[in-house]
């Protein structure tokens, strides 16, 4: 059992409400044990940490831990094994974790490589995250993700495949409602998989009580997942009014995944990605910034998610995701934190994101507040997974 913990905080977000200032959090058996004053009394061989600034273990709700951010994804597909990949996943697994990434939802890998690093993590044979996994993405024969996804055609093989997802270990059900950005030929704005295909998805998946995501970034595409039943939109750049109003009456949430296009749009072609790759980001940015922003203000639920894995998208780089949000969206820097944690947590369905007493102690120890700037949460002080101190920065 690891050691007790006693961290001093001058803030303390614990989603609760509003933050609670100079107090003390006691940790033990791997749950927040109590929250109180500087003083609260401790077991005796408890360690004890100063901290100006304590937020809940960040939740990433869109990664990919096989895919590697230095590598164009067909050339990477092309030119490793399944078995390279899987080693590779685990070194990004623990990559995610020591950048402060508590809980990771990983929405699409191949050969269950994802659900076994989840396994292993699980067994504490591995360092990382909590892993939520979709298993392969359910993809239309030919469409976007279908050299890393279940191709599948029509409402009975849609529900076949899911059915096949969850035997093998999926946790969440990933769709591609649209084309994308990373795979020739799609074009993100063109609807893949149809109503009728999603609305089987999303039903055999919720029979099953698994949740269901949707990879959507065209107008209509969006749209027909919403009224499916999708439970979150997975990109949504170009998302209209319509499409707005179905996510705010549905309760649906949204995982923009600025950074994704971010990087893509920075790098540019001289980074050695191809022209179709660098084009498709250009021409859907100029629009994704504005329709984006109009949902956040008009309430929907935001999920923070980076699409990690992506080119130039590293899984320790998830607190650019939350600048972006900021300075994009114009959240403020608790509305992003809320969105990387509690909000991110009820879309998956796990219990993280707030450090009440009796509630799994993930947690983050930082040297400012948030509400300084966000960019102290690029390098945390310390990480703490379940009571245990799982990363402390080098300086
Ligand atoms: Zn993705």
């Amino acid at each position: 059992m690891a050691q007790p913990l006693v961290v001093r905080f001058g803030t303390l977000h614990d989603q609760l409400g509003p933050p609670k200032r100079a107090g003390a959090l006691a940790i033990a058996d791997g749950v927040v044990a109590e929250v109180g004053e500087r003083g609260l009394s401790a077991p005796s061989d408890a360690l004890v940490l100063d901290a100006v600034c304590v937020v809940p273990g960040l939740i990433n709700a869109h990664g990919h831990l096989e895919q590697d951010p230095t590598v164009e994804p067909m050339r990477w597909y092309a030119t490793t094994t399944p078995t390279q990949r899987a080693i590779h996943a685990a070194g990004q697994a623990r990559r995610a974790l020591a950048a402060g990434v508590t809980t990771l939802r990983d929405l699409g890998a191949g050969n269950r490589i994802a659900i076994e690093v989840r396994d292993l993590i699980r067994q504490g044979r591995l360092p990382g995250p909590t892993v939520v996994p979709a298993g392969h993405v359910i993809c239309m024969t030919g469409g976007h993700g279908a050299f890393v996804g279940r191709e599948a055609d029509g409402p009975d093989q849609i529900r076949s495949a899911v059915r096949k997802e969850r035997r093998d270990g999926a946790e969440v059900i990933k769709f591609i409602a649209t084309g994308g950005v990373l795979s020739p030929g799609a074009v993100p704005g063109a609807q893949e998989l149809s109503e009728e295909e999603l609305r089987a998805g999303v039903d055999e998946a919720h029979r099953h009580g698994l949740h269901a995501a949707a990879h959507a970034i065209g107008t209509e595409g969006i749209k027909a997942a919403l009224r499916a039943g999708i439970d979150s939109v997975e990109h949504g750049q170009l998302i209209d009014e319509e499409g707005i109003e179905l996510l705010l009456d549905r309760g649906a949430y949204l995982v923009p995944t600025l950074a994704a296009m971010r990087r893509i749009t920075d790098a540019g072609a001289e980074a050695g990605l191809p022209d179709y790759v660098v084009r498709k980001a250009s021409d859907i940015a100029k629009q994704a910034e504005d329709n984006l922003r109009r949902a956040y203000q008009a309430g929907v639920h935001i999920a923070a998610g980076s699409d990690a894995g992506t080119p130039f998208n590293p899984m320790d780089g998830f607190a650019y995701e939350l600048e972006l949000m900021h300075s994009m969206l114009g959240m403020s820097p608790q509305e992003v934190l809320r969105a990387a944690t509690v909000t991110a947590a009820d879309l998956l369905g796990v219990m993280r994101g707030t450090l009440a007493p009796g509630e799994v102690a993930d947690l983050l120890v930082l040297d400012q507040d948030i509400d300084d700037g966000l960019q102290v949460l690029r390098d945390p002080r310390l990480v703490i997974k379940a009571g245990e101190i799982v990363h402390t920065r080098a300086s």
